[in-house]
């Protein structure tokens, strides 16, 4: 069957910047990466591109400047699995994070012990989403909870609305380091609900690292937050045992 789209249904933005009427596009257009049409398709240094390939040529160009723009900190932004020092012991953890990296779905449930690389492991699965073209997010749990105030009053909310928007939409989001901190109902809501978006999405890309295992989680917490981790969980995991800094 012949697929007619106008470039009035994709994008009609830019028919008023260019000033034409509708051209009726016979094929559906591709950008070369073989996916078919997709909504998102611009034009992009005069081609026909999807977002997909415009954040991979971007983040491609400029790598740390997509993962500041991520919310990367300065001291992870050359953190990737080239970097990692992978000692014996962490070679099936390396691998594993590797294999989701090449076929990213669901989630990643990096927990154990402090100083293994767990942080280092996740912004590496993220770096390379990034590179692929996947918009990416990272939230550093306790720093969120830093930098939202737990009053409630409209300014709150309207952050928190824009903190679950961002990280809820990213088609990859790593949320490092829950449970580091002592939990409150306000803390949890918001978590909760980052969480939520996430994984009530119909492809669900997500990183978790803790120092706690689910079963921690659960107790220390409501069950409300294991379940959501554990709903569209691929693999586990678990980092133990005696390690020095490796970074
Ligand atoms: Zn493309």
């Amino acid at each position: 069957m012949k697929t007619e789209k106008s470039v009035k249904e994709i994008m009609p933005g830019l028919l008023k910047r260019l000033k034409r009427k509708a051209i009726v596009v016979e094929e559906p257009i591709a950008c070369g990466c073989g996916r078919e049409a997709p909504p998102d398709y611009a034009i992009w240094k005069g081609k026909y591109t999807c977002s997909r390939c415009r954040r991979k040529r971007i983040a491609e160009g400029d790598i740390r400047k997509a993962l500041r723009r991520a919310g990367v900190p300065d001291d992870y932004l050359e953190a990737s699995f080239d970097t990692f020092q992978c000692f014996k012991d962490l070679q099936e953890h390396f691998s594993a994070c590797i294999r989701y990296a090449d076929g990213p779905s669901g989630t990643i449930f990096l927990y154990g012990d402090n100083d293994h690389g767990k942080s280092h492991l996740g912004i590496a699965i993220l770096r390379d989403l990034c590179l692929q073209g996947f918009s990416v997010a990272y939230c550093h749990v306790p720093r969120l909870f830093r930098e939202i105030s737990q009053s409630y009053d409209s300014k709150t909310a309207r952050k928190e609305r824009w903190f679950i928007e961002r990280y809820g939409r990213a088609e990859f989001l790593l949320l490092d380091d829950i449970g580091a901190e002592y939990m409150t109902p306000f803390k949890e809501s918001l978590l909760y609900q980052i969480l939520d978006e996430q994984v009530t999405k119909a492809e669900t890309r997500m990183a978790v690292t803790s120092n706690f295992d689910l079963e921690q989680i659960e107790k220390s917490y409501s069950g409300r937050i294991s379940t959501r981790i554990a709903r569209k969980m691929v693999e586990q995991v678990e980092f133990r045992g005696k390690r020095y800094r490796l970074r």
